[in-house]
């Protein structure tokens, strides 16, 4: 199916581009990689009167690290993540996830920023971003403001995003010096949506778990952290009993339904499984450093 008819803005700058969403009062959408929105107005389950085109606005694509932490950039890839040395060590979990989404074609286009915009329950980007702790940074009519990743993704393909506002940049914070992650995904076949999925991160203080980040995918109506697993475990000596134990709490912190890809159970378990795993493997990383 063709998509509906819309106007097309390619502006230079932000200003522009935000006054060009004002102008259509909530009617134009941002355009970034169109992995996900072309797909969508293809089969006219959205049909915005404009795209705002944001591809040409200069400097928008840095990806680099700062203060400890990490800046990724509205036009950075999926591709560039899959491919910068910046996302291994202390942020393996966001390394381990950009090669595990889609095919390369998906990968050349779509961008991380878009991907938390979009707001897919099954999206890997949210997961990992939330494990390793970030915020989203918004531009938007009234200037800029910054909000917690957690508190910006409020649902399936819903957000804390005004439809006059453009996201420019995910700030991650510093794990410190002794830290790393994984992100486990099932998916049945290369190039799926995940069945299920876990991102870990954990920062190691004195040989103890000083924080850990452990956050889902597919298994409930947004990607979410699981809480309960992650207090359990901060301060908490690695142990097996510990880790288990943090297994434990995110399964029964899921929210899974059954469908195509498994039962609701049996995507439960992979959580379970996942976390333990995912725990082991980012606590040897970290202590390896
Ligand atoms: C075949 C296929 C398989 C896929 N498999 C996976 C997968 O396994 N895992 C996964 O995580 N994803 C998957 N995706 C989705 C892919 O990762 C998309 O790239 C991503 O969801 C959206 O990023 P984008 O840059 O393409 O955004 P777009 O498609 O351009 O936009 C998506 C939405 O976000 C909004 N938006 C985009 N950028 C911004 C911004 N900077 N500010 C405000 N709003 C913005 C748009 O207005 C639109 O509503 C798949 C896509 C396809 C086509």
């Amino acid at each position: 199916m063709y998509p509906a008819a819309f106007e097309y803005f390619a502006p230079a700058s932000l200003e522009e581009a935000v006054e060009l969403l004002e102008r259509f009062d909530g009617e134009a959408k941002v355009l970034a990689g169109g992995q996900s929105l072309i797909p969508a107005m293809k089969l006219r389950v959205t049909a915005p009167q404009a795209l705002v085109d944001i591809n040409r606005i200069g400097g928008l694509d840095t990806l680099a690290e700062e203060s400890g932490g990490l800046r990724i950039g509205a036009l950075v890839r999926h591709k560039a993540c899959e491919r910068s040395e910046l996302l291994q060590g202390r942020f393996k979990a966001l390394g381990d996830t950009a090669p595990q989404i889609s095919d390369p074609i998906v990968r050349n286009l779509g961008t991380v920023c878009g991907s938390v915009a979009h707001a897919d329950p099954q999206g890997d980007w949210g997961a990992a971003l939330l494990a390793v702790g970030a915020d989203v940074v918004i531009q938007g009519p009234g200037g800029e403001r910054t909000v917690a990743l957690d508190d910006f993704l409020e649902g399936p393909f819903a957000t804390a995003l005004e439809p006059t506002e453009i996201v420019t940049e995910i700030r991650v914070s510093d794990p410190g010096p002794r830290a790393s992650g994984t992100y486990l995904k099932l998916e049945r076949k290369i190039g799926d949506f995940a069945t299920a999925a876990v991102a870990v991160h954990v920062s190691l203080d004195n040989g103890a778990i000083g924080r850990a980040g452990i956050a889902l995918t597919g298994v409930g109506p947004r990607n979410a952290r699981a809480k309960a697993a992650e207090q359990a475990l901060a301060g908490a000596e690695p142990t097996d009993e510990a880790i288990a134990e943090a297994g434990r709490l995110a399964a029964e912190s899921a929210e899974p339904w059954d469908d195509h890809r498994g039962t609701a159970e049996y995507k439960r378990n992979v959580v379970r499984v996942f976390t333990e795993r995912g725990l082991r493997t980012a606590i040897d990383a970290a202590r390896a450093g």
